[in-house]
């Protein structure tokens, strides 16, 4: 048996999204798929494994009311979700900004202009003052970013509205912008919320970091790994051992380059990722907050 995953999603308006979530559940259990999927009133927006053919017969299905949605066929399968999720939210992206967002049967009304990644690197020629605007959070972009790009200080896609209004960015408002994420759906939202204030010139790039990727491995304009949500929490566009590979990430303890994040081991108490070497992951299971406040505890005792 042949498995697959399947990632997608589509702004649409949608009437009724707990009607559209009951029906994909259906839909799902029907088929034996697991994975995850958030429906609102904005669209929807999933990722489902499970047969090939399960896979197809699901894209069929869900084509018929999300016209012209697109699905990016991944390997894996079922296995890759313990479980079936699929919820009706306020937003199929967390912006913490649902009223502000405006979809129509086009999309997203009033986002940035959706640039191939061939026309990324034209663009790029013809306007050297260009700004690359990360999409993502700040930790994601510690291994890989386009060159130059500008890094927001943030941890979740809920911190960018106050970080756009706290007019750290106002210089880039009348410069060409181009957004990116790792598959473009942040920026869909992301670059309608920085035009909305002010910023005149704002791209996205079709199928963000991945669809680049795959056009320039690391010829282009990339450096580093793609971050990614699932065990392996990194991807590269070329060889281990190309020579055009940038490192950019280090380790949190000793410096030494890496591109590897592991969860610290101080769970549940601690959520963070960082980044390690190998040697020093052996040695030291934990972020560098943990480890510090460990030696501070150690060391002295009586103090506190
Ligand atoms: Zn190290
Ligand atoms: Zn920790």
């Amino acid at each position: 048996m042949t498995s697959k995953i399947l990632l997608y999603y589509k702004f649409q308006p949608i009437a009724d999204p707990d009607a559209v979530r009951l029906w994909q559940r259906d839909l799902c259990e029907g088929l034996g798929l697991t994975g995850r999927i958030i429906v609102s009133k904005d669209g929807i927006n999933g990722t489902v494994g499970g047969d090939i053919r399960a896979c197809k017969t699901y894209a069929k299905k869900t084509k018929e009311y999300f016209k012209g949605i697109e699905f990016k066929w991944s390997e894996g399968g079922a296995e890759d979700f313990p479980k079936l999720s699929v919820k009706a939210r306020e937003e199929i992206v967390s912006f913490g900004a649902p009223g502000e967002l405006k979809v129509d049967e086009n999309g997203v009304v009033g986002g940035g202009t959706h640039l191939t990644p061939q026309q990324v690197n034209e663009f790029v020629e013809a306007n050297p003052d260009v700004v690359f605007f990360d999409g993502r959070n700040a930790r994601e972009a510690e291994i890989g970013r386009f060159k130059n790009a500008v890094v927001p200080d943030v941890e979740t896609t809920h911190d960018f509205i106050k970080e756009l209004d706290s007019g750290k960015y106002d210089w880039m408002k009348d410069k060409p912008v181009i957004s990116y994420c790792t598959g473009g759906i942040r920026c869909e939202v992301l670059s309608s919320m920085m035009k909305n204030r002010g910023f005149e010139e704002v791209y996205q790039i079709d199928g963000g970091i991945v669809r680049y990727g795959e056009a320039y491995g690391n010829s282009g304009l990339w450096e580093g790994s793609l971050y990614v949500f699932d065990d392996r929490m990194h991807t590269e566009f070329g060889a281990p051992d190309d020579p055009d590979y940038v490192q950019l990430g280090h380790c949190v303890h000793c410096s030494e380059p890496t591109n590897q994040f592991y969860n610290c081991a101080n769970e549940p108490e601690c959520r963070q990722q960082y980044l390690s070497c190998e040697a020093c992951r052996e040695k030291n299971p934990y972020c560098a907050t943990c480890t510090a406040e460990h030696k501070a505890a150690t060391a002295s005792p009586t103090s506190r």
